[in-house]
């Protein structure tokens, strides 16, 4: 429970101008030091102070029993205690009544307090003077002086007076049905009539909905309406006019007896800058989704730009008949697989084919046969040989150069007998109607260490050209002896 107790500078401290007169009748009674006598006292201030007084006498059990209850206090609390003890109040008060009546007597001083007070409900402090005196019988008697100190309706008008929000209480007007005709405007604070956009205007018993201007907005009207028909709490907010300006107002409705408390809050700034804060989070959603849509296109622009070069990488390494590397880049090619292949120290040999008496397909079938001829046997060694491993090129018209990775003489000999079997065994095919039996002239060199590209074909050639001299349709294989001969 709050509260307050005080012995020194009462009269600044007190609230009720009868405190100070009081203090001064007390201090009279009891000058020279003497205690104050209650018959001699009581009869001076009992006409001007008794219906705020209060009497304490002691009890022959350690309380106190009320033996004078003024009629203000009674008004106040609402019924009298005369002849009740404290022991017959709340705990906590009887308890602190007794401690201030027990310290006033025991110091023979005034004593001023402060107390709360929670059942009544009009009433929110009290303040009280304790006066203690002695009876001519010889009983301590405590003369208090109580008076309201703040009342609810002070503290509730502070409130509306100082509240940044408008406050208004609408009371429902009912027809004989029972339904809501309209509403009396019965409590509105001063921030309420600002709002409404009518400062300094009394709006106490207006029709709501002409004091309060935006509440004729139909939809926000029909929740009030349901708000108070079910007695439910709502929030809103509403946009009107001003003047010149909008004010956005957030409303929370609650009911209050056959009406509504309404709380209005200016939400004006916090809408128009949530506005803003929208608009610009518009405005860049727009600008990323812009930045997007153009890296999405510059990403396809590289993509196809790639794409592209790959393509023309591809045409510009394939001979465009046949698909397979052109002289060119099987060179450097091969230059590589050879660095590598060195450093591996694995071997690789070298078959340059060559189609034998290819003018007579052209001359007997024509030249677009002899194409057919020369792109079926560039698909059949395609065919023989997948993989990674091998090169297999165009170098010449009729002409053709395998690199075999890891073949040393044996196993380059067996593929190319391979090529050759398979040769022998089918017809290549040129048109639906036309297919031709073909042959080839073979020339294999396996490499020797540390022998140069340039070299290995010297040696494959020199190779073929024995076959050809042979009669063609085989195989020549180049004699490792053979190096120093050549480079001779
Ligand atoms: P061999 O090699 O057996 O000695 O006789 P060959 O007739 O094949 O050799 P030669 O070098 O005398 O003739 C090669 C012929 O190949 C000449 C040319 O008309 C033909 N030729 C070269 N390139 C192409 C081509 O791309 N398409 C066609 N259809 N013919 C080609
Ligand atoms: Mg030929
Ligand atoms: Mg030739």
């Amino acid at each position: 429970m709050y509260h307050e107790v005080h012995t020194e500078n009462i009269a600044a401290r007190a609230h009720a101008p009868e405190i100070a007169k009081l203090l001064d009748r007390f201090a009279f009674h009891g000058r020279n030091g003497r205690p104050v006598a209650y018959e001699d006292f009581i009869a001076e201030i009992m006409p001007a102070f008794g219906e705020d007084l209060v009497i304490l006498e002691p009890t022959d059990d350690g309380d106190y029993r009320w033996i004078h209850y003024g009629r203000e206090i009674v008004r106040y609390v609402g019924g009298s205690r005369l002849g009740e003890t404290l022991a017959a109040m709340r705990p906590q008060v009887a308890t602190f009544t007794r401690d201030c009546a027990e310290r006033a007597r025991s110091e023979r001083k005034p004593l001023y307090t402060i107390h709360r007070s929670k059942p009544i409900t009009r009433v929110a402090l009290w303040e009280r003077l304790l006066l203690p005196t002695i009876a001519q019988d010889g009983r301590d008697v405590v003369v208090a002086f109580s008076r309201p100190l703040q009342f609810r309706e002070d503290l509730l008008n502070a409130v509306l007076d100082n509240s940044p929000s408008g406050i208004v209480a609408l009371r429902a007007i009912r027809d004989d049905d029972g339904g809501i005709d309209r509403t009396v405007i019965v409590t509105a604070n001063a921030r309420a009539a600002e709002l409404a956009g009518r400062p300094g205007a009394c709006l106490l018993d207006c029709e709501g909905r002409e004091g309060l201007p935006f509440l004729s907005d139909p939809t926000l009207w029909r929740r009030c309406l349901h708000a108070m028909q079910h007695q439910r709490a709502d929030t809103f907010e509403t946009a009107f006019a001003l003047g010149e300006r909008t004010t956005w107002l957030r409303l929370a409705v609650a009911p209050l007896g056959d009406g509504l408390l309404m709380t209005l809050t200016d939400i004006t700034d916090l809408t128009v800058a949530n506005q803003t804060l929208q608009l610009r989070a518009a405005t860049l959603a727009l600008e990323i989704g812009r930045e997007r849509a153009t890296r999405r296109a510059l990403s396809e622009e590289i993509g196809y730009r790639e794409e592209r070069e790959k393509e023309l990488r591809r045409l510009a390494e394939t001979d465009p008949l046949t698909a397979l590397l052109n002289r060119r880049s099987f060179t450097e090619r091969a230059h590589a697989a050879m660095a590598t292949g060195a450093s591996e120290d694995a071997d690789i040999s070298l078959i340059i084919v060559d189609l034998d008496h290819f003018k007579q397909v052209n001359d007997s079938h024509g030249h677009a046969a002899g194409d057919a001829v020369i792109r079926a046997f560039a698909d059949m060694l395609l065919g023989l040989l997948r993989g990674e491993r091998h090169l297999v090129a165009r170098v010449g018209g009729e002409e053709f150069a395998i690199l075999l990775r890891g073949a040393g003489g044996t196993e380059a000999v067996a593929k190319t007998r391979q090529i050759q079997d398979a040769l022998a065994s089918r017809a290549l095919p040129v048109s639906e109607t036309l297919e031709l039996k073909v042959t080839a002239s073979y020339g294999i060199a396996t490499r020797q260490s540390e022998e140069q590209l340039a070299m290995l074909m010297e040696r494959a050639d020199q190779a073929l050209y024995r076959a050809k001299n042979e009669g063609r349709n085989r195989i020549g294989i180049a004699e490792a002896s053979t190096i120093a001969a050549v480079a001779a």
